[in-house]
């Protein structure tokens, strides 16, 4: 019997997930037990992705970095790359913008649901959280994502997920000064970062093993510690414009892959699959890193030189999925509490502010919510509604969050194709079947 390809053994984990959390939302005891029971395996398996995010960004960024022949084209890379990243994020909240002023999501909401909102949500530890952390980041001057950078320790800088650009630069830093040392001097450290690329790599396969049931624990936990579904009834129209929003986002990537690459956008699609179904279990496009870097090098044929460089300098600075819905909550919240504030200059300004912000979300979950309060703090929103304009969205953050990581993911990868095509690096796919691993394993 053929086996079971693995992205449909992933949705059939998360369909019995969604499942199983449902039910248990009904016995008293049921919610506890998910969360004792079964979403610490979901937990563990988030944990292994990301323990292996920061050897696996050094060692394959080294790798690309010394496999290049000429310094000149890491410039175009790079350039490129930020250029394209930019440019689909304005995309991304045009489209936003675009939907939530035609469809006017706003305009259902009434009295009774904001004050049922409000008194749910706006005191809760969630939003309050949301809150602090945001006026943190709002005293941080202007060039400070610069200096944020810059590590003054590497090994430290390693030591925190969070601090991912720190480690792409010093990666960088180092793979070019290996590469100024010339070839026979660099040997023995390159060749410790290529067996090292691998060992992570299987790492991942290894992993990947586990997806099915992992993807399992996560969704039945989202599920049975969802909030009032009368309140997540409200909130359709606004989610119903996220969701269209971010579907259009991926019809666009698809047109992209097909105008400029030539390869069939389903098929695009269908490799990148196991990604985009662990992106929208974990929410967290720093998690979902390894395996989107998996997937692009190995079974849709970016380079190395390209992917190594392209896939973690966008999970941690392009979010189309996130600035898109920035922008839809920044103009949902002004319809339902300030339309005073609905004016065509605030629009513009949510343009270049969302557009920070999701460079400045961090790729965990929530996080674009967080930035949210910077967007609507340029606009001008009354900080007073702040706790309440959070608290409106804050019941349907969570499965937003799922469905916006995907497009976060898809973005990512459409730009390494894009620009491994642009500099003749996408070549043919060299995928290795996961059943057989586990073969090996058993
Ligand atoms: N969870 C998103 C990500 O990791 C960020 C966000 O929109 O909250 O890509």
């Amino acid at each position: 019997m053929r086996k079971l390809e693995l992205h449909w053994k992933i949705l059939i984990g998360m369909l019995l997930g969604l499942l199983f959390g449902f039910v248990m939302t009904y016995p008293d005891w049921g919610r506890d037990f998910v969360a004792d029971w079964i979403n610490p395996f979901g937990t563990i398996f988030v944990k292994l992705l990301k323990l292996i995010a920061i050897p696996l960004i050094l060692a394959s960024l080294i790798k690309g970095i010394s496999d290049l022949k000429d310094i000149s084209k890491f410039k175009k890379i790079g350039l490129r790359t930020i250029g394209i990243y930019v440019f689909t994020t304005i995309v991304a909240i045009t489209i936003g913008l675009l939907l939530v002023n035609v469809l006017k999501p706003g305009d259902g909401i009434s009295e009774d649901t904001i004050n049922k909102l409000s008194t749910t949500y706006a005191g809760d530890s969630g939003v309050t959280s949301k809150l602090d952390e945001a006026l943190k980041q709002r005293e941080r001057g202007p060039l400070q994502f610069l200096e944020d950078m810059v590590p003054d320790n590497a090994i430290a800088a390693m030591s925190d997920n969070a601090l991912m650009l720190q480690v792409i630069f010093f990666t960088i830093f180092l793979g070019i000064s290996m590469l100024l040392i010339g070839e026979k001097k660099a040997r023995p450290l390159k060749d410790f970062f290529d067996a090292l690329n691998d060992v992570v790599l299987k790492m991942v396969d290894l992993i990947m093993l586990t997806a099915p049931y992992a993807v399992f624990a996560l969704l039945a936990n989202v599920v049975s510690s969802s909030g009032d579904p009368d309140l997540l009834v409200a909130l359709l129209k606004y989610s119903g414009v996220v969701v269209l929003g971010l579907f259009l986002m991926i019809v666009f990537y698809s047109f992209v892959v097909s105008m400029y690459t030539g390869k069939n956008p389903f098929w695009f699609l269908k490799e990148i699959s196991p990604a985009q179904l662990l992106a929208f279990s974990t929410s967290s496009s720093a998690a979902t890193l390894p395996v989107t870097m998996e997937r692009v090098e190995e079974h849709i044929g970016v380079d190395k030189e390209v992917s190594s460089f392209v896939l973690p300098v966008g999970a941690t600075i392009n979010m189309d999925g996130t600035s898109l819905y920035q922008g839809v909550a920044a103009v949902f919240a002004m319809q339902v509490l300030w339309p005073e504030g609905l004016l065509f200059s605030n629009q513009i300004i949510i343009v270049l502010t969302a557009l920070l912000a999701s460079i400045g979300s961090a790729a965990v979950p929530g996080a674009g919510m967080v930035m949210l309060v910077i967007v609507l703090e340029s606009i001008g929103f009354p900080p007073e509604l702040y706790p309440i304009a959070l608290a409106l969205i804050f019941a349907v953050d969570r499965p937003l969050d799922m469905c916006r990581t995907v497009v976060n993911i898809t973005g990512d990868a459409t730009v390494s194709m894009v620009v491994a095509k642009s500099v003749g690096k996408l070549g043919k796919p060299h995928p290795k079947e996961w059943d057989d691993h586990l073969e090996e394993v058993i």
